[in-house]
């Protein structure tokens, strides 16, 4: 995990207290059975030392980047350390928020996630390790997505071996901000049949998403590259997918999205406006999903960016554009100038 250490205060609220809490080392010293196991992202499933369920307790990383831990029978919304505590010594909150303190009293150092640092970047390194040690399946996987080497390399593209997910940082200013790392679609089913007859510990856990710890995930993705170069864009296509934009540049088209997703509570924000402000006309493309995310990714985007924006929807039975562009991957520009009307940019990102 990415930490950074501080000093810790002599008296902790609870908030501070949750943030910074070494829960890791205090779970596996009541629970003997999860040490070792944490992958990053969280442990194995092990028997609950409250309920006594055979595999129903395990330590993960919350949205938030924080580590929480759970059981499936008796702590299923998952216990912050104070809850934590709480909940395995039958403490009321004030009691188990003391007993973190004391702790804090014997270390003068403690480990805080990055997260909670305000816009500290990560590491380029995380980033280029996925992206260097890729191997050719994983190429010839994007290659089917419809993304060329150029591109792959440009926004540096990988996959992680242990996550068993495709690496999608997000590099603004040569610094990395955060990192997506999607399972691949194909492998899910996979997995998710293989769980049943694999080795708890060599489990991997079948989340579509995961994000980097750390990752400040509300932000533009390909921001530098639709304000790169010395004459603005006349256009650029704002699609609700990560690995779709890689694929729009490699068909000659600048697109970008919102690197956090198709986030309902943070939909745009206004600041990213300036990062737009030179450029002719966005196009926005939603999902042609049931249920009316797509209608809410569009509608929310256009209002926030103006008259400027475009909404395009795409012709039925394409999920979103990257089916679109998979469809046929030698058609794929010619489709997409159609669609669209539009031409394709030459010499994008050279
Ligand atoms: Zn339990």
């Amino acid at each position: 995990m990415t930490t950074a250490t501080i000093e810790a205060p002599s008296r902790l609220s609870w908030e501070q207290i949750n943030q910074t809490a070494d829960m890791l080392a205090v779970v596996a010293k009541h629970v003997p059975e999860t040490r070792g196991h944490w992958n990053g992202y969280m442990t194995n499933e092990v028997p609950c030392p409250k309920c006594g369920g055979k595999t129903r307790f395990r330590l993960r990383l919350g949205h938030n980047g924080l580590m929480m831990a759970f059981c499936s029978h008796c702590a299923e919304a998952g216990l912050t350390p104070i809850r934590y505590i709480a909940w395995y010594y039958d403490f009321d909150l004030k009691t188990a928020a003391d007993w973190w303190r004391d702790q804090h009293q014997v270390t003068v150092k403690v480990a805080v996630p990055m997260k909670q640092q305000e816009h500290k970047p990560l590491e380029l390194a995380i980033a280029l390790r996925c992206h260097n040690r890729m191997d050719v399946r994983a190429r010839d996987y994007m290659h089917a997505r419809g993304m060329n080497d150029h591109m792959i390399d440009h926004f540096k593209v990988g996959y992680h071996t242990g996550f068993k997910r495709y690496s999608f940082p997000l590099i603004i200013g040569g610094m990395l901000w955060g990192i997506q790392y999607r399972l691949n679609p194909k492998l899910e089913y996979v997995l998710k049949f293989l769980r049943l007859f694999e080795h708890p510990e060599r489990r991997v856990d079948i989340k579509r998403y995961v994000s980097e710890t750390g990752s400040h995930n509300h932000n533009l993705y390909a921001r530098d590259e639709i304000q790169d170069g010395d004459v603005p864009l006349p256009y650029a296509v704002l699609i609700e997918g990560v690995p779709d934009v890689v694929a729009m540049w490699s068909q000659g088209f600048p697109a970008f999205s919102t690197f956090q997703g198709n986030n309902r509570a943070k939909p745009w924000d206004v600041a990213w406006n300036k990062y737009l402000a030179e450029i002719e006309t966005i196009y926005v493309i939603p999902d042609n999903d049931v249920g009316g995310s797509g209608d809410f990714f569009a509608s929310e985007k256009a209002k926030a960016i103006g008259p400027r924006a475009h909404i395009h929807l795409l012709p039925k039975g394409y999920k979103d554009i990257g089916e679109f562009i998979m469809a046929d991957l030698t058609t794929a520009p010619q489709r997409l100038a159609d669609m669209l009307h539009l031409p394709p940019l030459k010499e994008l990102l050279q």
